[in-house]
């Protein structure tokens, strides 16, 4: 079948069906990290791979952003299991038109955001290539319980953390060149597109005091998400559209055309998670420690009533899923 028919997600499933597997695997294909036991434990693994003029264009991307990026996302699949982020290995595909203080600047951000999270860079492996590859796998410990895609019950609500459709609105407007005049809007739109910021603190308090009954990063839209925890959980969501979280700068530039990136926008690595209704006020709570806010956005369903977004009156709209798939067109 062609893999513009069958997808990146059901390409993934195929891999997943025919995958050798191995004794100590807790956690395979199918989460935002693997869980495996080893010797000493147990160990939360995860990798991204980001290939230039398809996840990034150094036209309007610094390598010093790049380099901050590339781990950024690996951190984020750690947050979204609830653990601590500790080893990263750093593969590079380099085209020969780079020289040595290009790739340094790289390294400047990805090893700045390492040691602001403890993470030890600790091997990899370079070569040459046409475009410029980077390949990140990042080993972290778990907590007691990881969160899994898949615990979500019915009658759960459902929560983001942050705002939603920041980053696809600024790579938007980069591609529209609609950055001429730079306002403060458009440069925080930008900068969360640039460097995205893993929600690690409020990942490992959701897992450790037992809140998340199931979680994802939201790398690919709210709904394409959304939609992997209800099919892991066998469940079904409605969303109260007037309740998603858009940040100022969102608001006064995305007009009306602009507001579905809200729902289907990719790259806001924040943190989409389900949980007890008796668990509103701790949640709640979470916000200030774990520096970010958080929005109680909807509600688990029954599978068969499937995946639902309201406007404010309650009428349900019509969504278009056009969250990010690499290879359906
Ligand atoms: P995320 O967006 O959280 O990085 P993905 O959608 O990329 O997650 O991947 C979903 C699951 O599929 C993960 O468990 C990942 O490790 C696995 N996966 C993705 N690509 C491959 C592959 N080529 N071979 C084996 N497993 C894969
Ligand atoms: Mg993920």
């Amino acid at each position: 079948m062609k893999l513009s028919r069958l997808g990146e997600f059901g390409l993934i499933e195929e891999i997943r069906r025919r995958a050798a597997t191995g004794r100590g695997v807790r956690i395979g294909i199918g989460d935002d990290c693997a869980w495996v036991d080893h010797l000493a434990g147990s160990s939360l693994i995860t990798a991204d791979l980001l290939i230039e003029s398809i996840h990034f264009n150094l036209k309007w991307s610094s390598l010093d952003a790049l380099g901050h990026k590339s781990l950024a996302v690996n951190l984020s699949d750690i947050a979204a299991m609830g653990g601590v982020p500790a080893y990263a290995i750093l593969s590079l595909g380099i085209p020969r038109k780079f020289d040595s203080k290009q790739i340094a600047e790289f390294y400047r951000g990805f090893n700045r955001l390492a040691r602001r999270c403890g993470v030890a860079l600790i091997g990899g492996d370079t070569n040459f290539a046409k475009s410029l590859i980077v390949s990140v796998c990042l080993i972290g410990h778990p907590p007691a319980r990881p969160v899994q895609r898949s615990g979500a019950k019915v009658g759960d609500d459902i929560y983001v953390t942050g705002t939603l459709g920041d980053a696809a609105l600024g790579l938007a407007h980069l591609r529209l060149r609609l950055t001429g005049a730079k306002s403060a809007a458009s440069t925080q739109l930008l900068a969360r597109h640039h460097r995205p910021t893993p929600r690690l603190t409020a990942g490992t308090l959701l897992a450790r005091q037992n809140l998340a009954t199931a979680m994802i990063d939201v790398s690919d839209g709210l709904l394409q998400d959304l939609g992997h925890i209800c099919r892991a959980s066998g469940i079904g969501a409605i969303i109260w559209h007037e309740r998603l979280p858009l940040s100022r700068a969102f608001l006064k530039l995305a007009g009306k055309v602009g507001r579905g990136l809200a729902l289907n926008g990719g790259e806001d690595y924040e943190l989409l998670f389900c949980a007890r209704p008796h668990q509103r006020e701790r949640i709640e709570k979470l916000s200030a420690p774990a520096k970010v806010q958080i929005t109680r956005i909807g509600r688990c369903v029954t599978a068969a009533q499937g995946m639902t977004v309201l406007d404010g009156a309650g009428k349900a709209f019509s969504v278009q899923l056009k969250g990010h798939d690499h290879f359906k067109r």
